[in-house]
């Protein structure tokens, strides 16, 4: 028996098995969910169709986010070849290298559009079509990090869109909760994937955070894909617009300090 036996899952953002997508893919399949999966279509034939096949799933669908023509289009076949969705998945998040580097004053006007456009208004573009999908209800998950809330260097425009994301999560919930769709983010510690290498300093910051995160150890995927089986399931039932954290209680400190 598992919690999420009969459920259909459609998970956006796979790109390898590192990625956070992947360990929710993982997480919800263990649990008895049917997965499917879209993600950019240079990725899909050599990395994400091998890895849908080792769960047992034939949907595997291109989409950039930035083009609406291709949300319509995984979303008619997932119509036509599932009918109904119950879990939808946005893990996802893109801005120029750039821009994650250096002053965050320096921000261009294209990169701020850019990355405000992939990683948060598609969580609006994906909401919107999944919903007509979710006849009795649904649960949709995105992915945040802490530089919404507060400065991370190099952060600089995500954390801008996270913001706008995390912000989104909360008008979604409210706008969708009457058709018993829940909407929540997850705030996950840093992760070695491949959005997070192009994040200046990243590899020093992810060094230190085990020497100060309360609980003293890395975030893995599938840390993140254990709180997504949660909000997945019926077991967050009355838990919606939340941003829920799975840092190991890094967000509590105030003045992160590591060990002598
Ligand atoms: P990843 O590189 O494995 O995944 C990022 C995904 O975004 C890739 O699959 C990529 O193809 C996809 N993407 C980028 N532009 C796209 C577009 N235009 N259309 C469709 N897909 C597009 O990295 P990840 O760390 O697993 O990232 C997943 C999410 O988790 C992101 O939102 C990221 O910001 C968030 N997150 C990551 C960390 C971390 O430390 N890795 C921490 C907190 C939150």
């Amino acid at each position: 028996m598992g919690l999420l036996d009969g459920k259909k899952a459609l998970i956006f953002g796979v790109a390898n098995d590192h990625s956070i997508a992947w360990g929710i893919a993982k997480a919800l399949h263990e649990q008895g969910a049917w997965v499917g999966f879209s993600s950019i279509e240079m990725l899909l034939e050599k990395r994400v169709r091998p890895l849908a096949e080792s769960l047992g799933s034939t949907f595997v669908e291109p989409c950039d986010v930035q083009e609406d023509a291709d949300i319509e289009r995984v979303f008619a076949r997932w119509q036509k070849e599932q009918g109904t969705i119950d879990i939808l998945v946005h893990a996802l998040a893109f801005a120029r290298r750039e821009d994650l580097d250096g002053r965050f004053v320096d921000t261009s006007r294209a990169g701020f559009m850019l990355a405000l456009d992939v990683s948060a208004y598609s969580m609006v573009a994906l909401a919107r079509a999944a919903a007509p999908l979710m006849p009795n209800g649904g649960s949709m998950m995105t992915l945040s990090y802490y530089g919404a809330e507060k400065v991370v260097a190099n952060y600089n425009v995500m954390g801008v869109a996270k913001s706008a994301l995390e912000s989104s999560v909360r008008y979604l919930a409210a706008d969708l909760g009457p058709q018993n769709i829940r909407v929540n983010a997850i705030s996950a510690g840093p992760i070695r994937t491949l959005a997070a290498s192009g994040i200046a300093g990243f590899k020093t910051m992810y060094g230190k955070f085990k020497d100060i995160a309360p609980m003293r150890q890395s975030i893995t995927i599938e840390d993140v894909g254990g709180t997504a089986v949660y909000l997945a399931s019926d077991l967050s039932r009355n838990v919606t617009g939340e941003t829920v954290y799975v840092d190991g209680g890094f967000n509590v400190l105030g003045v992160p300090t590591p060990d002598e």
